[in-house]
C-alpha cells in the first residue's frame, strides 16, 4: 500500500492539499499539534474555526490553511481514552474516516495525518497506529482519488510503533 507513508516531521510544515488537526471539541484552539497548526496559520485560523460551533468526537470539518503551507485544515476530534471500554477504538476509527471522505468530497488528493489522541488524550500508541493505518488502508481500497496520505509522526516512538503497524497489515510492503 505505497499511498500510505509513514513519516518522521513536524505536520505544520508539509505542501499538501490538506492536513488533519487533532482538535477538541470547541474548535478553538489548545496544545500540542493543535496548538502548533493554529500558530503556523495564523489567526484567520481561529477566526474561521469560531464559525464552526465545535465539533463532536469522532466527527471533522474543513476550514482554509491560511498561512501554512497545506491549503486545507481538517479538524477532527479524537476520543480521550478512558480505558477503552468507552467506544475508543470505533471513535478514532471515525476521525480517520470522515477525515477522508470530507477530503474527498472537496476533490483533494494529498492528505497528512498526526497520530490522533496519541497525545493528552493518551490513547494506547499500539493500538491506535493499527486504528490509523488499517483505516486509511479501508478507505483507499475503495477511493482512487486521493494519491498520498502521510501518517506523521512527531518522535521515534511513534515512527516506530507506525511502521510496525503498516508491516501487520501489509507483510510484504
Ligand atoms: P491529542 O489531544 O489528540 O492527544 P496531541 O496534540 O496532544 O493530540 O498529540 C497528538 C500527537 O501529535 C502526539 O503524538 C504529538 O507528539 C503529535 N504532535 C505534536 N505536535 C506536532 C506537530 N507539529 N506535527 C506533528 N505531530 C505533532
Amino acid at each position: 500500500m505505497n499511498r500510505i507513508q509513514i513519516i518522521l516531521d513536524d505536520i505544520t510544515c508539509l505542501s499538501v492539499d490538506v492536513i488533519v488537526n487533532a482538535a477538541n471539541e470547541s474548535l478553538l484552539g489548545g496544545g500540542g499539534v493543535d496548538g502548533a497548526i493554529h500558530r503556523a496559520a495564523g489567526h484567520e485560523l481561529l477566526a474561521e474555526c469560531r464559525t464552526l460551533k465545535g465539533c463532536p468526537t469522532g466527527q471533522a470539518k474543513i476550514t482554509l490553511g491560511y498561512q501554512l503551507p497545506a491549503r486545507f485544515v481538517i479538524h477532527t476530534v479524537g476520543p480521550i481514552w478512558r480505558g477503552g471500554a468507552a467506544g475508543e477504538a470505533g471513535l478514532l476509527a471515525s476521525c480517520y474516516r470522515c477525515s477522508m471522505e470530507l477530503a474527498i468530497g472537496q476533490g483533494l488528493a494529498t492528505l497528512a495525518f498526526p497520530s490522533i489522541s496519541c497525545g493528552v488524550y493518551g490513547y494506547p500508541l499500539a493500538q491506535a497506529a493499527e486504528i490509523a493505518v488499517s483505516t486509511v488502508a479501508q478507505v483507499l481500497s475503495g477511493n482512487d482519488q486521493i494519491r498520498k496520505v502521510y501518517l506523521v509522526c512527531f518522535n521515534a516512538e511513534v515512527f516506530a510503533a507506525y511502521t510496525r503497524a503498516l508491516g501487520l497489515l501489509s507483510p510484504t510492503g
